[in-house]
């Protein structure tokens, strides 16, 4: 039976899937079963960091396939302790703990909050505060961090303790945290799947300063935003901002699956033996090729990646098709401003590019950190055209 068939015959419908079979991709084009070949902009939802069957990636991975694929977390192995080692001295922060995917890390980041709030301030101080539209995992501890009803009905009732903050309203924030006995206030910097919103520094270092002084945690959600996405190793780096706890996953294995948690000196020791734990976290096969793309984000490739970025909003800045464009370094929100995003999308994969869509009508962009800068603003017409090509329609 042919793979859309099957699919749909036997695959849980959890996913409205685009019409192509993806069987090969090199760097950041993919090819489909019927031989297409698109430019991919979507990196896997920010996952292939270096594009698809990376040499070096590919190396590391297939190195360590040779020597162990798993051993439980009762034994030393040298990939993940490498790859925490990279991850402290590129942040300054001071341990880090390794589950799966970017909702485990967001679980362990709020275990560890809860825990330190309770021994600090008394059990009743639980409460995390979230920003609306945000977005922090499927989960229904995750779900219930998450900022949007859309994703909250039908599975209630959710883990108690958490509520949402309007965001860019400090005065919101401040209010709720009058109100709840806070023991901390999660954030993205850039809300990923909430439509490529970024928050304004100023208040982002309000939370900073509402944090110090209330000795609130400070849960920084990067699994989208980090590893290089940015143009800063983690987007909370180009905010002046000292995050207690640090959650990332998509992009920290180029294409395996694993999530962090990076814990700094105030957390480090929330977490004793027995408290928390993950049978495949930080296996040593994700862990090697996750060494291999960490030891890879350096200055260099980051003022790329700034430079890039600066260059695809410029040139939609400049199309009089486009009502809005939000983004920092290579994670790009574009609203058209008389076509459906989804249209475009269509219209894009039709024509050879693959692009992702976000909340509030808004194509979002986040391709390969080394995408060539000709294939990205070749594939940047596309999206033009066929956001002309929408217009027209209308
Ligand atoms: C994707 C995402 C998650 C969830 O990650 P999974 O690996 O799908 O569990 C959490 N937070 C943010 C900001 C994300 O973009």
């Amino acid at each position: 039976m042919e793979t859309e068939k099957l699919d749909q015959n036997y695959i849980a419908h959890t996913y409205d899937r685009y019409p192509a079979v993806l069987v090969k991709g090199h760097g950041v084009k993919a090819a489909d079963d019927k031989g297409r070949v698109y430019t991919d902009l979507t990196s896997g939802i920010g996952v292939n960091i270096f594009g698809y069957c990376d040499d070096i990636w590919k190396k590391a991975v297939e190195a360590q396939l040779d020597c162990l694929q798993h051993t439980s977390n009762l034994y030393y192995t040298e990939p993940c302790a490498h790859l925490a080692q990279l991850l402290c001295e590129k942040t300054g922060m001071k341990k880090v703990f390794f589950g799966n995917s970017g909702a485990e890390a967001n679980e362990g980041a709020i275990k560890a909050a809860r825990k330190y709030a309770a021994g600090k301030h008394g059990a009743d101080t639980y409460t995390i505060i979230t920003l609306k539209d945000s977005f922090h995992g499927r989960t229904i501890t995750t779900l219930a961090a998450t900022g949007q009803d859309m994703f909250h009905h039908d599975f209630l009732p959710l883990t108690p303790g958490f509520v949402h903050a309007e965001r860019n309203n400090l005065a919101d924030m401040e209010k709720l945290v009058r109100e709840n006995k806070t023991a901390a206030i999660m954030i993205e910097c850039i809300q990923g799947e909430g439509g490529v919103h970024v928050l304004d520094q100023k208040y982002v270092q309000g939370i900073q300063k509402i944090c110090d002084e209330n000795d609130i945690l400070l849960i920084v959600d990067e699994v989208q935003t980090g590893n290089g996405r940015t143009g800063s190793y983690f987007s909370y780096m180009n905010y002046g901002i000292h995050p207690d706890l640090v959650t990332t996953a998509k992009g920290l294995g180029g294409g395996l699956p694993i999530g962090a948690v990076l814990f700094n000196e105030k957390t480090q020791d929330v977490f004793r033996p027995g408290d928390h734990g993950s049978t495949f976290g930080g296996n040593p096969i994700a862990a090697a090729g996750g060494v291999s793309i960490a030891e890879r984000i350096d200055d260099t490739l980051l003022q790329d990646v700034r430079a890039k970025g600066e260059k695809v909003q410029a040139f939609f800045k400049a199309d009089p098709d486009v009502k809005a464009v939000e983004g920092m370094g290579l994670m790009i929100g574009i609203e058209p401003k008389y076509a459906k995003a989804e249209d475009v999308l269509m219209t894009c994969m039709k024509h050879g590019v693959l692009v992702l869509t976000a909340h509030d009508n808004r194509i979002r962009l986040l391709p390969a950190l080394n995408i060539p800068e000709d294939t990205l603003m070749a594939a940047c017409e596309v999206i033009q055209e066929a956001l002309a090509e929408e217009r027209k329609i209308k």
